[in-house]
């Protein structure tokens, strides 16, 4: 049994039952699922948490599903990495890495699949929807999978191969759609209008949002349950920005944390940046963009909770980075070389980002920092592909190792 009670719009509060709804009849406000904090409180301790099992289920009273019927393969509970290396690298003292990428299809999408496709399937729904960067797509189609259900994924047309791959092999119908995220999410809106599928991102999109604050339950509780003083995360529709927060600010109204206050950055890439240029000009009314960037993941151009994410950048004196495809590829192979963590472009994102507000001195070096790597880099190979050193190629014999190993230059190892 939950501890959800019901959906509550953002803005003007009216309530609606658990049902599949994402915005308000009266203001078309974003719909929100709120919970009986005093049950919560009553039966939730850091110990009964300890107890439960190594995924995002170990938080299932924070969660709007039913955890004993969930789809679980497996998801959430990654390693909180103390990253000295790169932090000395970047002039800070305290830094971590939420490690994301190892997720069951290797993404952060894991986290809020698991809980709206539970979610989905209560809700009676037996087809699995979703319009998709591509870490969406590869998880929806894995939780449809494992749970017998038939998935139905759409993607822009120009994705990474490993992106693909990643979905065909769950063998969902796939469907590239001829135009980028912004024109798949309005199709599936429309599709959604239609067809009785449970669109992950689309008509249960309160319920998949939820999934996202599972980050801010582990970070906390992998601190020794505390909030770190300042979360670097990457932004594309800023659901997940939004949700760590409202993570931290559950523990600490079901009495598990004293009173967070994180300092929540984002990480944008210059080629689709509606949050990060609004927040340099100071609204929080953004420009739709069209995206160019190599961060495919992070390619929205007219983000959902764009308005959110810079409301909460303002209230909690946070910054936004804003980095170009160059950067984003030093920043893969920075992570990759100082911490062995091989992250996605949005990775390299948000590692660009941390080093670029380090250096502007909007992290200060002495705050507990958390920087959340959201997805594998194998899946974005490409982008990194033609800026590594190539191997040393050798005949199995001495000679020809010591000298290929003695001469690196004259192999092109500079
Ligand atoms: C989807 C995604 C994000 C951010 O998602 P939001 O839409 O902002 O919640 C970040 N990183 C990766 C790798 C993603 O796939
Ligand atoms: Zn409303």
């Amino acid at each position: 049994m939950s501890f959800a009670t019901n959906l509550r719009c953002r803005e003007c509060h009216r309530e609606y039952p658990l049902e599949a709804r994402h915005v308000c009849d009266f203001c078309f406000g974003p719909v929100e699922v709120t919970y009986d904090y005093d049950g919560i409180r009553k039966n939730v301790s850091r110990e009964t948490i300890r107890n439960g099992p190594a995924s995002l289920w170990r938080y299932k009273d924070f969660l709007p599903c039913d955890a004993e019927n969930a789809i679980d393969i497996g998801a959430g509970f990654t390693p909180l990495v103390r990253a000295k290396n790169l932090g000395k690298a970047l002039g800070l003292n305290n830094l971590y890495i939420k490690n994301d990428t190892v997720n069951p299809t290797w993404s952060f999408k894991d986290r809020v699949v698991a809980v709206a496709a539970s979610r989905a399937r209560e809700l009676g729904y037996d087809k699995l929807a979703c319009a998709s960067t591509g870490n969406l797509a590869n998880s929806v189609s894995a939780h449809a999978a494992a749970a017998g259900m038939e998935a139905v994924v759409f993607i822009p047309h120009d994705l990474e191969a490993g992106k693909v791959l990643g979905s065909s092999i769950y063998n969902p119908t796939l469907v590239k759609v001829r135009g980028n995220y912004d024109a798949v999410n309005r199709l599936c809106a429309e599709l959604a209008g239609s067809y009785n599928w449970g669109f992950v991102n689309v008509n249960v999109r309160s319920y998949y949002a939820e999934g996202s604050k599972t980050l801010g339950f582990e970070v906390a509780e992998q601190l020794g349950w505390r909030a770190p003083d300042h979360c670097v995360v990457p932004i594309a529709s800023g659901s997940l920005f939004v949700k760590i927060r409202k993570g931290f600010e559950e523990l600490y109204k079901a009495g598990l944390i004293d009173k967070p206050s994180p300092r929540m950055s984002g990480a944008q890439a210059t080629g689709c940046s509606p949050v990060a240029v609004a927040w340099q000009e100071g609204t929080t009314n953004f420009r739709p963009q069209r995206p160019n960037t190599i961060a495919k993941s992070l390619a929205i151009g007219n983000p959902a909770d764009g308005y959110y994410s810079l409301v909460q950048l303002a209230e909690t004196d946070g910054a936004c980075g804003m980095v170009d495809d160059p950067e984003i590829i030093d920043g893969m192979k920075l992570l990759a070389e100082t911490e062995g963590i091989f992250g996605e472009t949005a990775g390299g994102v948000t590692v660009a980002s941390l080093k670029q507000l380090a250096a502007q001195g909007r992290i200060h070096p002495d705050e507990l920092t958390v920087a959340f790597i959201t997805g594998a880099g194998f899946k974005t190979a490409e982008a990194v592909a033609g800026h590594l050193e190539t191997p040393l190629e050798i005949d199995a014999t001495m000679e020809s190792f010591e000298a290929a190993y003695r001469a690196p230059v004259a192999q092109g190892v500079a």
